[in-house]
């Protein structure tokens, strides 16, 4: 049994590490930002969720019953993450000239076959901001009753200088509201309805030709972007829960707001530990779709891109991303991910070498003192990094035994257990040959039909050889039977 109380995360609120300990053990709620589906997602977000799968992965080894909740949001996004513009959404809509609901569908598709590419666990629960516009504008009623929203031609905004009276407004993003002040002090200029330059939108009054919109007490509108993540968390994991992850770029607004809301609504902090994951940057800097360095995951992939000198696997990427710390940033070049595939190699080559060594009568690896280290890299806010060293540690065993090291087989087992639950459980890679498979397969399945096409001619079934024969005709493989051998070929 690993040791279970000594894990320890680093709290973006109190930005400091602290013991996990769960509010109602054994079970842990996890609540994760999804995508706001109006394009494909990129490399960054990618990165992101890779970094709460390794989280629920290692909660759950822990023995843990977590309750993994990541949203996908659907309306409520506007352009510039701000409170005027277009819905991301919406403006999509127009520009594909298809249905929101279409753009919603075609990159939640898109998001979920790229986090699978990636091995992601898909959570426990994925809400979606459409599905839960009632409790939205409950929430929006319970804050207006305390005195913390109030409404303006059809909109309701949270009163952010009525709630920094009594609490601290910017106390997970460590902004404060005066200097806040100083920077939007320009953008002030212009008419704004808003009461307060730091106040919110909760609920948006909708424009006629607003696609998405809801009835509610103030009017046709549509929730805040902030809101449903409040909304959605505290319906599935309790007023308050124990983490609450997502990219460093939601720390403010979206998170400080979130917990604005929920103190607003319900008087409690809703989130025992905020942990927030790094950026990307290629070659030293930031990634961005301006700078023309950003790349889609399939370009990745696929090698498609300027930047790129080849493909990369999607196990290669995610164990490139593991070998950094989720609170460092990362940085893209060829060189780094190559260095990183070749890793993946050794790493997997000495995995399935343990399966073949043969074990002596006595073992001199000490397999415990290799597991401690893992574990109490893992314990150490989920140290990926230190943990991959670790097990190349134990690659380098792997690889002298015979030489220099032997091993028993009890030992043998224990080790073996050890890399399948640290590198396929809990880092989440897997084997992946399909590219040099995928080059063999058709020739192995023809060689396989043509055996079986054999095979019915020596046991005189000629109606099935001739059906084999006339099938593979219609999809333009010719079959030449020659003396005691066929051949066949694909024409065009
Ligand atoms: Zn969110």
């Amino acid at each position: 049994m690993p040791e279970i109380s000594s894990l320890h995360i680093y709290n973006s609120l109190t930005r400091k590490k602290e013991v996990f300990a769960p509010l109602n053990p054994p079970f842990v709620g996890l609540y994760v930002c999804g995508p706001t589906v109006y394009s494909d997602v990129h490399l960054g977000n990618v990165r992101s969720f890779l970094t709460f799968d390794v989280v629920y992965r290692y909660l759950t080894y822990l023995g843990y019953n977590v309750r993994y909740v990541r949203n996908i949001t659907d309306v409520g996004h506007l352009l510039d993450d701000s409170d005027e513009g277009e819905d991301k959404i919406e403006k999509r809509a127009r520009l594909e000239k298809i249905e929101p609901m279409e753009i919603v569908q075609k990159y939640t598709n898109g998001f979920h076959s790229t986090v699978n590419q990636f091995n992601l666990i898909p959570p426990s629960i994925e809400p979606t901001a459409t599905g839960h516009i009632l409790e939205q504008i409950e929430m929006i009623q319970r804050i207006i009753s305390n005195g913390y929203g109030y409404e303006i031609n059809g909109s309701v905004y949270f009163d952010v200088k009525k709630y920094a009276e009594k609490h601290n407004y910017g106390e997970l993003s460590g902004r404060k509201l005066d200097e806040l002040l100083e920077q939007t002090r320009e953008e002030l200029a212009g008419g704004d309805e808003k009461r307060f330059f730091a106040d919110f939108a909760i609920w948006k009054k909708a424009s006629d030709d607003t696609i998405m919109k809801w009835d509610s007490p103030w009017g046709i509108g549509v929730p805040g972007w902030h809101l449903e993540c409040s909304v959605m968390s505290t319906k599935y994991l309790g007023q308050e829960f124990d983490i609450h992850g997502g990219g460093m770029d939601l720390k403010f607004p979206h998170h400080e707001c979130e917990i604005a809301q929920s103190i607003g609504a319900d008087g409690i902090s809703p989130v025992k530990y905020w942990m927030h994951g790094n950026m990307l940057t290629v070659n030293g800097t930031k990634m961005s779709k301006s700078l023309g360095n950003s790349f889609l995951p399939e370009e990745l992939i696929s090698g498609d891109h300027p930047l790129l000198e080849k493909g990369y696997s999607p196990m290669t990427v995610r164990f490139f991303f593991l070998q950094a710390n989720y609170k460092s940033t990362v940085d893209f070049s060829n060189e780094a991910l190559q260095a990183a595939e070749k890793g993946l190699k050794r790493l997997m080559d000495a995995i399935k070498k343990l399966d073949e060594i043969v074990s002596s009568e006595s073992s001199s690896i000490d397999v415990d003192s290799l597991i401690k280290k893992c574990t109490k890299s893992m314990n150490d806010d989920f140290n990926t990094p230190v943990t991959i060293a670790h097990l190349f540690d134990g690659v380098k065993l792997i690889n002298s035994i015979h030489h220099f090291q032997e091993i028993n087989k009890k030992d043998q087992k224990k080790l073996r257990d050890h890399y399948h639950t640290f590198v396929f459980d809990i880092l989440g890679l897997k084997e992946e040959n399909i590219e040099t498979s995928n080059d063999e397969l058709p020739n192995e399945l023809m060689e396989l039909i043509i055996n079986l096409r054999n095979q019915s001619k020596e046991n005189k079934d000629w109606g099935t050889a001739d059906l084999i024969r006339d099938e593979l005709k219609k999809l333009n493989i010719s079959i030449k039977d020659n003396k005691d051998s066929s051949t066949w070929n694909y024409e065009e």
